[in-house]
């Protein structure tokens, strides 16, 4: 990523509003769009076009829209269009009344087709797909006129109409536009308008049996919204002729701004909604909202916050060139943004028993625990103590390795908020297992300090044994076991580089009580051990967190490597 796209403020596209702005173009209204087409779920890529268009009209004073781009039938669905609404108000973006479905305007582009007809500009072709392709030509070599060009404006309107009206069966014509076999455009030659297709449309049945294609559509949407400013990524820059081509040549009631930036692609994930199709259908993953995936029902579920994903947007930026973003960028915003706001919790992933020999039998205490030392508001809770306790398989070692600071035979550590424990002895099992430790206490030493002042190395987190609740946590890793298949030496299909190892299931983790309660939603620092929320699988008792990030922030490494290049 280049400094342009940290310029706080400043991109080119504000350039551009601004500019118009001054000179008065669209009476100095802002209004974009936001048009989805509904097959599929949406993903990150899509959150940054979401805050762009919505942020730049909030920005300026001005409106936008959600439209839907629905003119395949095919692959759309109903399913799609509620989750993207659902998606869109949890990012955070109200639309207002503007809702809009480019099948709204089925009649109109419709009527528009006939007026190209008529003025010349569109004629009815019954070339085969194929044939269509090889007289467009290719970069280097012209393109070959449709014998069906000089078909006469009466013979094209009685064609169309009868298109519409079922006559033919699908693919027998198309209607195209008339403009150059020979554009060094390759969009420019002759696209097709409309194709006939015995479908159902999700919204608008079987009403239709011709549809017009998407770059059609497109123009047409966004004059009659009145949109100035349609923003799209950059594989729509050599579009663009086409775009204004329909505007410049139909009665429409303005012509919008198409301005195209780059889009934005993340490392060890896929983006694209075919692929993300395929591996919800193939069960590669549980579902859309599967919190490995980077559809925004994922990112929720794995406990993005709509705060993290935007600051992730503003921080992305816009560009005109392609580049790739790192994850650890994603992961930085969410650390950022949950460190202010989540409760401090003890969880103990993979317990080992502590015995506590010279604790009474019985006895309970309750110690003090900070709820955020990020926010004294968040005030205090009372975490009970007593003889047996959960600690962590890792804060253990009977040879410890140098450089282990935590707990081994002989040495003493600190429980946090608690007390000084020393480990005596190590019981195993019939296998040679660690089952057990037997420690002593200090009791001089509650809350973490002693009267001698001697020091500790560690401190470890633990759980009350008779207190603890059980719990189902879910450790997840990247999606993709390489940053981009697309840069592998071997060409290989994507789901060749799965990470086998992206989703660990830990059962019997022990939380403190007050975790028996938290619902969906709910966010929480484990200690030392990353920021979790509570999954929706979770029953009453029965807690199944999923851990949305680790502690370590390896962003502020990468971007200081990426400056230095
Ligand atoms: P895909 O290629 O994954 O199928 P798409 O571009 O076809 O996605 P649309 O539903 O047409 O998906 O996208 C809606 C809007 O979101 C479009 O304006 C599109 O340009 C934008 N968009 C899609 N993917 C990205 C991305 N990775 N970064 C930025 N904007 C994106
Ligand atoms: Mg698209």
């Amino acid at each position: 990523m280049g400094a342009e796209d940290f310029t706080p403020g400043l991109n080119f596209i504000r350039t551009i509003i601004e500019a118009d702005i001054r000179a008065g173009k669209n009476g100095g209204r802002v209004h974009t769009r936001f048009p989805p087409e509904p097959n599929g779920y949406l993903h990150i890529g899509h959150a940054k076009s979401i805050c762009l268009n919505f942020g730049l009209a909030a920005e300026y004073q001005g409106l936008c829209n959600l439209r839907f781009d629905d003119t395949n039938p095919g692959k759309e669905d109903v399913e799609y269009v509620d989750s993207i609404k659902a998606d869109v108000r949890w990012l955070g973006f109200d639309w207002e009344d503007r809702l809009y479905y480019a099948s709204d305007y089925f009649e109109k582009l419709y009527e528009y087709a006939l007026h190209l007809i008529r003025s010349g500009k569109a004629y009815v072709c019954d070339l085969s797909p194929d044939q269509v392709r090889q007289y467009r030509g290719t970069l280097t070599a012209c393109g070959i006129n449709s014998p069906c060009r000089e078909r006469s404006i009466a013979e094209n309107l009685d064609l169309f109409q009868r298109m519409r009206a079922g006559e033919f069966p699908d693919g027998a014509y198309v209607l195209r536009a008339k403009i150059d076999m020979a554009s060094p455009n390759l969009n420019m030659r002759d696209p097709v308008l409309y194709r006939i297709r015995r479908e159902s449309h999700h919204r608008t049945g079987d009403r239709w049996l011709i549809y017009p294609m998407y770059d059609y559509t497109h123009p047409i949407s966004d004059a009659l919204e009145g949109i100035t400013h349609s923003l799209c990524t950059l594989e729509f820059e050599d579009h663009r002729p086409f775009y204004d081509w329909v505007l410049d040549n139909l009665p429409v009631p303005c012509h919008p701004q198409q301005i195209e930036f780059a889009r934005l692609n993340l490392n060890y994930t896929v983006m694209s909604k075919r692929k993300l199709l395929e591996l919800v259908e193939k069960a590669f993953v549980r579902g859309w909202d599967d919190p490995r995936l980077p559809t925004l029902a994922g990112l929720r579920r794995r406990g993005y916050t709509p705060e993290a994903i935007r600051d992730f947007a503003e921080k992305v930026g816009v560009a005109k060139r392609e580049s790739m973003v790192d994850m650890a960028l994603l992961e930085h915003c969410l650390r950022e943004d949950l460190n202010k706001k989540a409760r401090r919790a003890m969880a103990v992933l993979k317990p080992l028993k502590v015995v506590i020999t010279n604790y009474p039998q019985g006895k309970v205490e309750e110690v003090d625990a900070e709820n955020n030392p990020e926010d004294p508001a968040a005030g205090t809770r009372k975490l009970p103590f007593s003889r047996e306790i959960w600690i962590e398989q890792d804060d253990f070692r009977e040879d410890p390795p140098k450089k282990f600071f935590r707990l081994a035979p002989g040495r003493e550590i600190r429980l946090k908020h608690a007390y000084f424990i020393r480990c005596d002895e190590v019981v195993k099992d019939a296998n040679g297992c660690v089952v057990e430790l037997r420690c002593t206490y200090d009791p001089e030493s509650r809350g973490g300090g002693t009267k001698d002042g001697r020091k500790v190395l560690g401190t470890s987190h633990w759980v009350s044994a008779a207190h603890a609740v059980d719990a189902e946590v879910r450790l997840y890793d990247k999606l993709l076991s390489v940053s981009d298949p697309a840069t592998e030496k071997e060409e290989k299909d994507f789901k060749e580089y799965l990470n086998p190892a992206s989703l660990e299931i830990l059962q019997g983790c022990k939380v403190e009580p007050a975790l028996a309660e938290a619902w969906p939603g709910e966010f929480f620092q484990f200690l030392r051990q990353g920021y979790f929320c509570v999954d929706p699988d979770s029953t009453p008792g029965k807690p199944v967190f999923n851990r949305s990030v680790t502690l370590r922030d390896s962003w502020a490494r990468i971007e200081k490597s990426q400056q230095e290049k």
